[in-house]
């Protein structure tokens, strides 16, 4: 870590930082975290240079800490991303997103037809990986859902 990044992680008191975002991924990740209607303070930059994956986005958000399902919501759109919690100016966690490979209940599926759009179904998908893009295998109907058709619940 380069001393300049390390201050700009240090300028939060309390909070989490998610780093290495894909920079096309950085209004999805906001929209699905629904970080767009909440109160606390948030900065986020995009188009950001990284030694490592070319161009990054980066979210940083005040007293706020994600639960396991939403950093499995973050795995989607942003693979790549890793999760830097901060407490008191501390990092005391930092850890690369996990790649679920089952996803359940927090996707629709794609597919008007399928039964878990009309019944009261969980959805269950397959998570699989196509030339680095990830796409959900449903269970029931075995369409795939891509990152463009991807509505979360
Ligand atoms: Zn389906």
């Amino acid at each position: 870590m380069d001393k300049r990044k390390e201050l700009k992680v240090a300028a939060l008191e309390n909070g989490t930082v998610i780093d290495h975002i894909p920079a096309a991924s950085l209004f999805h990740a906001l929209r699905i975290l629904k970080l767009d209607k909440v109160n606390n303070q948030i900065y986020f930059g995009t188009n950001l240079h990284s030694e490592k994956y070319g161009l990054k986005g980066i979210i940083k958000i005040r007293d706020r800490y994600f639960k396991n399902e939403e950093i499995n919501k973050i795995a989607l759109v942003a693979p790549t991303a890793t999760i830097i919690e901060i407490k008191d100016f501390y990092v005391v966690r930092k850890e690369n997103v996990d790649t679920p490979e089952i996803v359940e209940n927090f996707v629709k599926c794609f597919n008007p037809k399928c039964i878990t759009n009309h019944q009261a179904v969980p959805t269950r998908f397959k998570v699989i990986s196509d030339k680095g893009e990830l796409k959900l295998r449903c269970h029931y109907c075995e369409k795939i859902t891509t990152k463009d058709t991807m509505e979360f619940k």
